[in-house]
């Protein structure tokens, strides 16, 4: 790797820094990144919150919002013209409608420009209008955050580390067994090197659908506009000779363009510039899929927090752009649980990234880990079992359209007891057993003034918005 590649004019250009300046001095702006690998619920998450800002009769965890000070807030035309718009409307009708359904989710960047007038409440508020905070929030895949950690490697270093990812999984197997054999100084041949692409981006589907995090590269997952490219049709072949016109220096030469031509440029466009973010994470999700799953969602947060906290002299710190400065990671969906396992899942939350944060060498921006969900789909119940009080979740299960009433497991209160068999590679979880059912959304009767039902949305908002609303 050459840094002075990788260093290239990756910071923010000089009109980025003067018009930025003047917006803090005038109208501040505050740019909340929000990610999450696929399905974590970043659509759901944003439209709720906007909502909910927009409506905030239930955020009474918002101290601006609690106390009156937010005097308005509106959707404006968003400053980045190139981005697609997060299509806020099209989300929240499919919640709010009279057939209530879940919005189709992320699949590439988007962004969306709500603006509160707020009134300040420092030692001068009494001779201050209200002023005008604009909140930009960018919606972009955590896979495609994820390959930051490809920056630093060769193709090949990448192709072993791969396939030795592979080697474990049994959704490899049809890929490794078409390279079985396969001789990569073989002259390139585009059906063959499309086949091999086609079939290992098949795997990392199947992965990611069976729970797997870490699915890199993520453009192979989410390609948005470069499906089919050059730049998304290699794959991890085994280390040997790669002469002059061969599918093994092909390879790696996509590799590399992907590296500059895709990767980089996402960091510098979109990543470099934000100043919050919420990294949405499926943690009952992967509990449910097993211990497997878990430990690799446990490395993919090392991988998350890398690209949020580079060490001071890190390559990557170049091209970071600025600090940060408050990450929330939050476990979604915490309406399949009972209230009383909340706190259980926050701390296993907690000790996903703490754990990550002490290996990443992780210094600077103030974290938080919290179990919410942005769109409650449930009510709680306890029914008796067999002599047995059980405390239960209600709502409408996807597949059927029927009510069903439900418990998920118990998670235990010790969020070791989840991460030590991960660790220790354990196949399935030895007690108890995790259950997860897909709900609908429910009908709303939403009274004027009310945003959807939520679980410490308002809390979220308040530990990644709070203090620049005083
Ligand atoms: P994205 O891929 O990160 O944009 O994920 P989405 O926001 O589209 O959410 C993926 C799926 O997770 C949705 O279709 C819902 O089934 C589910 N989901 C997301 N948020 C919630 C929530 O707060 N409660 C419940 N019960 N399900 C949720």
């Amino acid at each position: 790797m050459v840094i002075g590649t990788i260093a290239d004019n990756l910071g923010r250009g000089i009109e980025g820094v003067t018009s930025s300046v003047s917006e803090a001095l005038f109208e501040p702006v505050i740019r909340l990144g929000v990610t999450g690998l696929s399905r974590s619920g970043k659509t759901v998450f944003i439209t709720s919150l906007v909502a909910n800002l927009l409506d905030r009769e239930r955020m009474a965890g918002l101290q601006a919002a609690q106390s009156g000070r937010i005097r308005a807030a509106f959707l404006q035309p968003q400053p980045d013209d190139t981005v697609p718009r997060f299509e806020f409307e099209n989300h929240l009708a499919a919640i709010t409608g009279p057939k209530p359904h879940w919005p189709e989710s992320t699949r590439h960047v988007s962004e969306l420009r709500l603006s509160l007038r707020v009134q300040p409440n420092g030692i001068l508020s009494g001779f201050q209008g209200p002023r005008t905070v604009h909140l930009d929030i960018v919606d972009y895949p955590g896979e495609w955050l994820l390959d930051l950690g490809l920056l630093d490697q060769s193709y090949d270093q990448w192709a072993q580390a791969a396939l030795a990812k592979a080697e474990d999984r049994a959704q490899a197997k049809d890929y490794l067994a078409l390279i079985d054999g396969f001789d990569g100084a073989a002259k390139l041949a585009e059906a063959k090197a499309l086949e091999l692409a086609q079939s290992y981006t098949g795997y990392l589907k199947q992965a990611r659908e069976d729970g797997y995090s870490d699915c890199t590269p993520g453009r192979f997952l989410l390609p948005g506009e470069l499906e089919g490219s050059p730049a998304l049709t290699f794959a991890p072949l085994p280390s040997g000779p790669s002469p002059r016109g061969s599918l093994r220096r092909e390879f790696a030469r996509r590799f590399e363009a992907y590296k500059s031509q895709v990767v980089k440029p996402f960091f510098r466009t979109h990543f470099a510039r934000l100043d919050r973010q919420v990294v949405l994470v499926d943690a009952l999700g992967a509990i449910n899929a097993g211990p497997r799953a878990v430990e690799d969602l446990r490395q993919t947060m090392q991988g998350i927090l890398r690209a949020f906290r580079p060490g001071r002299n890190s390559f990557l710190s170049s091209i970071l752009g600025k600090r940060v400065e408050r990450i929330l990671f939050a476990a979604t969906k915490a309406d399949h649980l009972h209230h009383n396992q909340h706190g259980k899942l926050a701390a296993i939350m907690e000790a996903l990234v703490r754990d990550a944060r002490d290996r990443a060498d992780f210094a600077g921006a103030d974290t938080r880990a919290m179990a919410i969900a942005a769109l409650r789909a449930t009510v709680e119940e306890t029914r008796d079992h067999k002599g047995v009080s059980v405390d239960m979740v209600r709502g409408t299960l996807l597949e059927t359209g029927k009510q069903a009433a439900f418990h998920a497991g118990d998670l235990p209160s010790d969020p070791n007891a989840i991460l030590s068999p991960a660790r220790a590679g354990q196949g399935a979880w030895l007690e108890g057993d995790f259950n997860a059912m897909r709900f609908a959304p429910a009908s709303l009767n939403l009274k004027p003034g009310e945003g959807p039902p939520h679980i410490r949305l308002d809390a979220a908002a308040e530990f990644l918005l709070g203090d620049r609303l005083r």
